[in-house]
C-alpha cells in the first residue's frame, strides 16, 4: 500500500468508498464524479501506477479487472446494450490517480472517437 494513494486508502477502507465488488485481488467502487449512469472504477489491491507498470506477474490481475467489469455490466443490465472500458495513462489521457484503474461506464451511448 502507498500511504499517499487515494485508491489504496479506499481499498483499505481508510476513506469511504461505495464498494460494488471485492475479492482477494480486485476491488470495484463507484466513481465520485460519474460520467455515465453507471461509472465504476475497478482496481487491483496491489498498488502500481498505470498500464505502463503491467508486468508478466501482473497479467492475471489485469485480466481479472476486465472479467470483473464484464460481470458487473451483466449484473447491472447493460452488457448486451454495450459499455465502455477505459484505462487513462499519464497526462495526455488525463490520468489523475496513479493507482491503475479500469473505468467501467454504462447505461448510455458513447461517442467515438472519445474526447
Ligand atoms: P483518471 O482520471 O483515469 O485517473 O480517473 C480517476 C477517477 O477517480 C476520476 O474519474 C475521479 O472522478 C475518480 N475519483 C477521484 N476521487 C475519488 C474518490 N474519492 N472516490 C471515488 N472516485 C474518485
Ligand atoms: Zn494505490
Amino acid at each position: 500500500m502507498d500511504p499517499n494513494c487515494l485508491f489504496c486508502k479506499i481499498v483499505a477502507r481508510a476513506i469511504p468508498g461505495k464498494i460494488a465488488f471485492e475479492n482477494e485481488r480486485v476491488v470495484a467502487f463507484e466513481d465520485i464524479a460519474p460520467q455515465a449512469p453507471t461509472h465504476l472504477v475497478v482496481v487491483p489491491r496491489e498498488h502500481f501506477a498505470s498500464t505502463l507498470e503491467v508486468t508478466p506477474a501482473r497479467r492475471a490481475v489485469v485480466g481479472e479487472l476486465v472479467e470483473v467489469a464484464a460481470q458487473l455490466a451483466r449484473e447491472r443490465g447493460f452488457a448486451d446494450e454495450g459499455y465502455r472500458l477505459v484505462y487513462n495513462t499519464n497526462r495526455a489521457a488525463g490520468q489523475t490517480v496513479f493507482h491503475l484503474h479500469l473505468h467501467l461506464l454504462g447505461g448510455r451511448r458513447f461517442g467515438w472517437p472519445p474526447g
